[in-house]
């Protein structure tokens, strides 16, 4: 029963009531009075009763948004109650937390409102807004944030007034911004990770790789089919244990790091974005390898973080990695780390170092004493097993976290993180490894006994960058000087020495500016003639003060830096100037040898250097002879050969200087176009007294013979060596006896005197 009802009942009452009062016109006037006072009091109860209805109504519309009030006040979601005119609404704290407006910004504020609900709530259509419950709404937020939520609205009371139904509508929308950041996110991480992979093509993508959530509190993981198929998994969520069980043991540890990064909410860190790579059980029971990209996402009200990611098999990935890693980072021979690996290695741990953590390493480098020896003696194949027993040596006496490596040729290194208390941990477990090396026994070895020699220096001793600590500790190395089971420690009479020499260096760059270099002569001599018919330059360095230094204490030095090749620049020119003067001056033409290193020979274009050279000073090359050691010609023997034919083919001579000094046997001999062999001065010195040395001295000039390749003899220093050697049937001989090295002005003396009075052998 409405108000209209009752205005209707009272209307109808007062007119009858006036109807009746006409039909009795005959009755006293008094009853006029009383049917007015009739018509009043009727009014009068109608118009109570019509008020008393809207006030009811009104109250219990205000009843009812008092309870709802209070309803949402205890709801954990955004509420919104509106009426469908937008004059009434209200909103609970939630909502205004997450959205930054209030209940007053919003009333009647039409535009605000647009913002704020999905646009059927302005069309009105009413079972639309009902049923719309699972589209996803991004709110505006005062911040200017979008909030994303999903509108959940249903009617909470309707009134009519007038006829007209007012619907006072409830909206409850839980923020689902992380939640839906966070499946956003993992759509783009997956895409990312092929992508970044490149090794899928788009519809490839979701196939290959697994997903997995974790909401906070939650025990478990939500996982995708695709990596439910991967972890040959049943069902949709996997406990945190069962998990773990499927990691191979020794990457648990990865998994409890990411478990870890869950705890306390997770880093805040603008970038909480991880990888991790592990094995886990697959479906036919082998481990595979996964890579793992997840971030981790704060919650505001529970401790601990959400955590999403994608999961790929990269275990194809893995096994390229290993080959390619075994092809760039392991010995052929040896199988373990190389110099490259080494490289690596020491960089990285010398980076942590310089960090100023507390941490250091030990550089050991380790020698094999003579190796050469056992190579002439035993053959390549035989040193490459001792190679192998060498390195199993160094690697079995490494302490933990140890890192072992052949670095070059015989010459290996190891990286030994040092113990604050123990100074003598290098030399003990250098020991340990020359104990174990000295018992290599092996029968293709058979009497050779293995030694081995060590330098090290401790990583902050090294000047900050790992080539300087291993250049300290392989200069300690070379201190040993040839004595076998050395241990030489980089320390700080070593470190003068590397500063004298780059003193020396320096020095030595403004002498050769300053024309302080010079060529000495020394004669070689025809032993059976007595004649001379060659001359060895010998470099000096003549010092303003006079005093000459031999090359000895510079050309090492000079090696080290690119000041060789200006000295052997000088060196070739000056001699072949110097030669053709002499010629020019008429005197009987010799030959002119120069010395030359394995710098010159392989890092620079040698034979247009020389050619150059003769060009210029119009010396005829085959008055020139190019001495090289064995040691440079078997350094890369094919390129030794292709560059000693180019300057053979120019017409310059080729000897082999030091002979029996090097790592070859003659059999090298015969492989390179070398017209002179020159007997190392250690044959000679014991010639009158050694048995031995004589029986070699003769059967290397017998063989040299067969071969078509002269010899000499040098360090010739008596008569009675002279007479041996030309009775084995050597050529030439070079040494003290016949004449030391002389200045030019010296030296062209001498040349005029032997030409005219050959020397007595
Ligand atoms: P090497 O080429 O074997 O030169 C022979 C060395 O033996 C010379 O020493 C010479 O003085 C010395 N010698 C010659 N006869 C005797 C002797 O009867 N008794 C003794 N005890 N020694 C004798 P030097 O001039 O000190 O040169 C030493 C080394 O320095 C040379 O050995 C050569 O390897 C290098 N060298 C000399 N000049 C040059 C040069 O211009 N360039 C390069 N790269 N190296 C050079
Ligand atoms: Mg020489
Ligand atoms: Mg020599």
């Amino acid at each position: 029963m409405g108000i209209s009802f009752t205005l209707i009942f009272c209307g109808v009452f007062c007119v009858s009531a006036l109807l009746i009062s006409i039909l009795i016109n005959a009755l006293p006037a008094y009853s006029l009075y009383i049917i007015i006072g009739y018509i009043c009091a009727a009014s009068a109860v109608a118009i109570t009763i019509a008020c008393y209805k809207i006030y009811d109504i009104k109250a219990s519309l205000k009843r009812e948004k008092k309870k709802l009030d209070n309803i949402i006040k205890h709801i954990n979601s955004m509420v919104i109650i509106w009426s469908d005119d937008f004059n009434y609404i209200n909103v609970n704290d939630t909502f205004i937390k997450t959205i930054g407006y209030n209940a007053a910004d919003l009333t009647g504020n039409t535009e605000l409102m647009k913002k704020i609900l999905p646009a059927d709530a302005f069309s009105m259509n009413l079972q639309s807004i009902i049923n719309n419950r699972d589209e996803e709404f991004y709110v505006s937020a005062y911040s200017g944030k979008k909030v994303c939520t999903i509108w959940n609205t249903s009617i909470a009371y309707t009134h009519t007034i007038n006829k007209k139904t007012t619907y006072l509508m409830l909206s409850i929308g839980p923020d689902l911004t992380e939640t839906i950041n966070m499946k956003n996110e993992l759509m783009r991480y997956s895409k990312e990770l092929a992508e970044t992979e490149n090794k899928y093509t788009l519809s490839m993508e979701l196939s290959e790789i697994g997903l997995i959530l974790k909401e906070p509190g939650d025990t478990r993981f939500y996982i995708t089919e695709q990596l439910r198929h991967m972890l040959g998994w049943d069902h949709d969520h996997i406990g945190i244990e069962e998990l773990r069980a499927l990691f191979h043991p020794k990457d648990r540890i990865i998994f409890d790091t990411i478990i870890g990064n869950l705890e306390g909410g997770s880093d805040n860190s603008a970038d909480n974005s991880h990888s991790a790579e592990f094995r886990a059980l697959t479906p036919d029971m082998t481990y595979r390898w996964f890579q793992f990209r997840y971030k981790t996402m704060p919650n505001k009200n529970l401790s601990q973080a959400s955590l999403g990611g994608a999961v790929m098999d990269i275990t194809k990935d893995k096994e390229k990695d290993k080959l390619i890693e075994k092809m760039a980072y392991i010995d052929d021979v040896t199988q373990i780390y190389n110099r490259n690996k080494f490289m690596l290695m020491g960089q990285e741990l010398i980076e942590c170092v310089n960090d100023g953590s507390d941490i250091d390493y030990w550089v050991i480098v380790i020698d094999i004493d003579s190796f050469h020896i056992i190579n002439d003696t035993c053959g390549y194949a035989n040193g490459n097993k001792v190679l192998c027993s060498v390195a199993a040596a160094i690697s079995a006496n490494l302490t933990e976290g140890g890192f072992a490596a052949r670095i070059g040729g015989d010459n290996f290194a190891c990286l030994l993180k040092a113990d604050r208390f123990d100074d003598e941990l290098p030399q003990k477990i250098i020991e340990n490894i020359q104990r174990d090396v000295a018992n290599i026994h092996s029968d293709v070895i058979e009497k050779q006994s293995v030694t081995c020699s060590a330098g090290y220096c401790r990583m902050t001793d090294g000047g900050g960058e790992f080539s300087s600590v291993l250049d300290h500790a392989e200069f300690a190395l070379s201190l040993s000087d040839g004595t076998r089971s050395s241990i030489m420690k980089y320390d700080n009479s070593v470190h003068d020495r590397i500063i004298r020499n780059n003193e020396v260096e320096k020095e030595l760059a403004a002498a050769i500016e300053n024309n302080e270099l010079a060529l000495y002569y020394q004669p070689k001599i025809d032993l059976n003639t007595g004649e001379v018919m060659g001359m060895e330059a010998l470099i000096r360095w003549i010092k303003p003060d006079g005093k000459v230094v031999p090359p000895g204490d510079f050309i090492p030095i000079a090696e080290h830096s690119l000041l060789i090749t200006k000295i052997s620049h000088f060196v070739l020119y000056e001699a072949c100037r110097q030669n053709k003067k002499w010629q020019d001056l008429g005197l009987k033409p010799v030959t002119v040898s120069i010395n030359l290193t394995a710098i010159d020979f392989y890092q620079t274009d040698v034979t247009a250097l020389i050619k150059q050279a003769l060009d210029d000073t119009g010396l005829d090359p085959q008055w020139l002879d190019v001495e090289l050691t064995e040691s440079l010609a078997l350094k890369n023997i094919d390129h030794a050969i292709q560059q000693m034919n180019e300057i053979k083919s120019l017409g310059v001579k080729l000897s082999m200087d030091d002979f029996g000094t090097g790592y070859s046997s003659l059999s090298y001999i015969q492989v390179l176009p070398i017209s002179l062999l020159k007997l190392d001065r250690s044959f000679i010195m014991y010639l009158e007294d050694d048995n031995i040395s004589r029986e070699i001295v003769s059967a290397v000039i017998r063989i040299a013979k067969s071969k078509q390749i002269e010899t000499i003899a040098e360090g010739i220093e008596t008569q009675g060596q002279a007479q041996i050697l030309k009775n084995s049937g050597c050529d030439w001989a070079q040494g003290y006896f016949f004449g030391k090295p002389m200045p030019a002005d010296e030296f062209e003396k001498f040349l005029i005197l032997r030409q005219k009075e050959p020397a007595k052998v």
